[in-house]
């Protein structure tokens, strides 16, 4: 029998609060104090699930910058339109993944889409920060548009299923490509599933009830927005489903390096982050035409 992991915290959510006029969010980490524990990932927005009226005017968070990690964005309900200064434009659908590498620098801008913004709806959506190592921090900008139809579901045991957006499970490989080793699945449990995730060891690991309720090795967790920190040994944790559960999984090798972060940007050094700010109001990270 595989090792088992074991749960070393639940958390709340920590602050709640708009990004713009659009993307009502709960942060899962990290204003709560949930920090280096989850190193590579930074911050978690869960936005939504919440009810837009029809409207004229696209809601969102316009023109901003980023630099020096990437932001994964996953459309669970409505749309996002994502424009940025290099040109790139797009809409992300329920079910895709916005995979943005920042890297040395973007300015962009992320509203409702249009259509969505016209019909009116429910509106829900993950932002995962995922960190660069400091030599990728200032590697040029790309991005990775995964639609639905490009992200392999793997049905596991007793009625649970995942959406594989990066990393592999049982052998199934998702389509992101990442800088560092990670896994990033979307779970999704029916109620009086039972299954394992087999998880590796030495990395670290999130069980994110969006939700649901959910008993995660022995602990647990019922309602909305809660995350479960597991511990690095054991290779393998025991999900069980007391009612139909939406949860987002996430493991990877920490990155051992110091982070200094200010708002949209998160360097090593505070010089770093002065560079930042100043490259960005030079123009340097482009402008949105
Ligand atoms: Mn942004």
């Amino acid at each position: 029998m595989n090792t088992q992991k074991t749960v070393v915290s639940v958390h709340e959510t920590g602050s709640r609060h708009w990004v713009g006029d659009g993307f009502p969010v709960r942060n899962l980490f990290p204003s709560n104090g949930v920090g280096n524990e989850v190193s590579p990932f930074l911050m978690l927005d869960y936005a939504g699930p919440a009810a837009f009226e029809p409207s004229d005017k696209p809601r969102g968070v316009e023109e901003h910058p980023h630099r020096g990690f990437e932001t994964v964005t996953i459309a669970y309900q409505g749309s996002v339109d994502h424009r940025d200064s290099a040109g790139n434009a797009g809409t992300i659908e329920p079910g895709d993944v916005q995979w943005m590498t920042a890297a040395s620098g973007v300015v962009h801008e992320e509203m409702h889409g249009r259509e969505f913004t016209r019909q009116g709806g429910v509106f829900e959506m993950v932002q995962l920060w995922v960190n660069l190592p400091a030599k990728y921090k200032m590697s040029t900008p790309k991005y990775q548009s995964i639609t639905k139809e490009q992200i392999p579901a793997v049905a596991l045991s007793g009625g649970a299923s995942a959406r594989v957006i990066a990393g592999e499970l049982n052998g199934v490989r998702g389509p992101a490509s990442t800088f560092t080793r990670l896994h990033v699945w979307d779970l999704r449990l029916n109620a009086g599933a039972k299954t394992a995730l087999p998880l590796p060891a030495g990395c670290n690991t999130a069980v994110v009830l969006l939700r649901g309720g959910v008993t995660v090795a022995g602990t647990a967790m019922y309602g909305e927005a809660k995350l479960a920190l597991l511990s690095q040994q054991g290779e393998e944790v025991q999900v069980q489903a007391s009612a139909d559960s939406l949860l987002l999984v996430l493991s990877g090798e920490p990155i051992n390096e110091p982070v200094a972060s200010y708002g949209p940007f998160v360097m090593n050094t505070r010089e770093e982050i002065q560079q930042a700010v100043r490259d960005y109001h030079a123009g340097k990270m482009g402008r949105l035409h």
